[in-house]
C-alpha cells in the first residue's frame, strides 16, 4: 500500500437544505481543502465557491425517477480519487446520513480502506420547521419527530440493497401517540398518504403542512389539512423538493399574547442571566 493511498480520504458531508449559510464551519474549511468534490442535485452550487482554484467537481446526482448516476459509479469514483491520494469532498443534501444512501457508500469505502469522515449538516426537516416558525417537538403538541421516506417500498435504480421491509406503516397509530410525521421524498405519493391517513380514521381537519424548498430564497410555505393536501398540490403545483409535514404543530399557531410585562430583574432576581467577562480575543480549545 503506498504511502499516497493511505493519505486519501473521502468526507461525506452535509452540505444543509439549500441556503448556503447554512453550512458548518468543518465544511467549509474540508471543501476549501478538497482536491475533488463530488455534488449531488439538492446541494445549492454556491457552497462551491468555499472550493480552492483548480478542484475538479464532478457532478453526480440522482433524482427519483430521473436519469441518474450509478450508485457503484459514485462508489468507484470516491475510492479511485481516495486511493491516489486526494481528498475527497462528497457534497449531499441536507444532512449526509437521512435518506442519502451513506451507508452503502462507508462500507462500500471502509471495505477498500479508504479513509471516511462524516460532517453532519442541517437536514431539510429542520429548515421546514424553521419554515413553519414551528418547534416540530412543540411540547404541548408533539413527544417526538419521526423521519419517513415516502417509498417506502422504493427500490432505488443501481441499488444492491434489498427493499425496505417496511411494507404497511401505521402512520396513523403513530399520529395518535402525539407524533409530528415529516416525510422526505413524499410528495408524488402524498395522495396515497392522504388516503391511507383517512382510511386509518385520521379526521380530515388534522393539521397539514407542505415545504417546498425550504431555507432557499424560493421556498414556499403551505399549511392546510389532511383532507386538502392533493388539492393544495395541484392548485398551487408544489414541486419537489418538498416536505409533507403531518402533526398538530403544522396547524396555525396560536398567538399568545405577552401580558407578564415585569423587567427582566424582576423575574430573574440578581444573578439569572448575569453578564460573563468575555474576551473575543482569547482563544481557547
Ligand atoms: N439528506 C437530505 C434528504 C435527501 S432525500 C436531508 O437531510 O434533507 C430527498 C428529499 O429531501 C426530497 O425529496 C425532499 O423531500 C427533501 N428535501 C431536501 N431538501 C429540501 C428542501 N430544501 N426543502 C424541502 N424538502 C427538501
Amino acid at each position: 500500500m503506498t504511502q499516497a493511498r493511505l493519505s486519501g480520504k473521502v468526507f461525506l458531508i452535509g452540505a444543509g437544505p439549500g441556503d448556503p449559510e447554512l453550512l458548518t464551519l468543518k465544511a467549509v474549511r474540508l471543501i476549501a481543502q478538497a482536491d475533488v468534490i463530488l455534488v449531488d442535485d439538492l446541494v445549492n452550487r454556491a457552497i462551491l465557491r468555499h472550493a480552492r482554484a483548480g478542484v475538479r467537481v464532478r457532478y453526480v446526482g440522482k433524482r427519483g425517477g430521473c436519469r441518474s448516476t450509478p450508485q457503484s459509479f459514485i462508489n468507484r469514483l470516491m475510492a479511485h480519487e481516495a486511493s491516489k491520494g486526494h481528498q475527497v469532498v462528497r457534497l449531499k443534501g441536507g444532512d449526509a446520513l437521512i435518506f442519502g444512501r451513506a451507508n452503502e457508500e462507508i462500507d462500500f469505502l471502509q471495505a477498500r480502506g479508504v479513509m471516511v469522515e462524516l460532517v453532519a449538516g442541517i437536514t431539510s426537516a429542520q429548515a421546514a420547521g424553521m419554515a413553519l416558525m414551528r418547534s416540530l417537538t412543540d411540547r404541548a403538541h408533539s413527544h417526538g419527530v419521526v423521519f419517513l421516506t415516502g417509498h417506502p417500498r422504493a427500490k432505488e435504480h443501481g441499488s444492491t440493497s434489498p427493499a425496505s421491509p417496511i411494507q404497511t406503516t401505521n402512520y396513523a397509530a403513530m399520529i395518535e401517540q402525539g407524533l409530528t410525521l415529516v416525510f422526505y421524498m413524499g410528495l408524488a405519493r402524498s395522495p396515497q398518504i392522504q388516503s391511507d391517513l383517512l382510511a386509518q380514521g385520521i379526521s380530515p381537519d388534522f393539521p397539514a403542512a407542505l415545504v417546498q424548498r425550504a431555507s432557499c430564497t424560493d421556498e414556499r410555505v403551505f399549511r392546510m389539512t389532511l383532507g386538502q393536501i392533493s388539492a393544495c398540490v395541484l392548485e398551487h403545483d408544489v414541486q419537489s423538493p418538498a416536505l409533507l409535514i403531518l402533526g398538530r404543530v403544522a396547524g396555525h399557531s396560536a398567538f399568545r399574547s405577552e401580558t407578564d410585562f415585569a423587567t427582566l430583574s424582576e423575574i430573574a432576581g440578581q444573578h439569572l442571566g448575569a453578564e460573563i467577562p468575555f474576551d473575543p480575543r482569547a482563544r481557547s480549545g
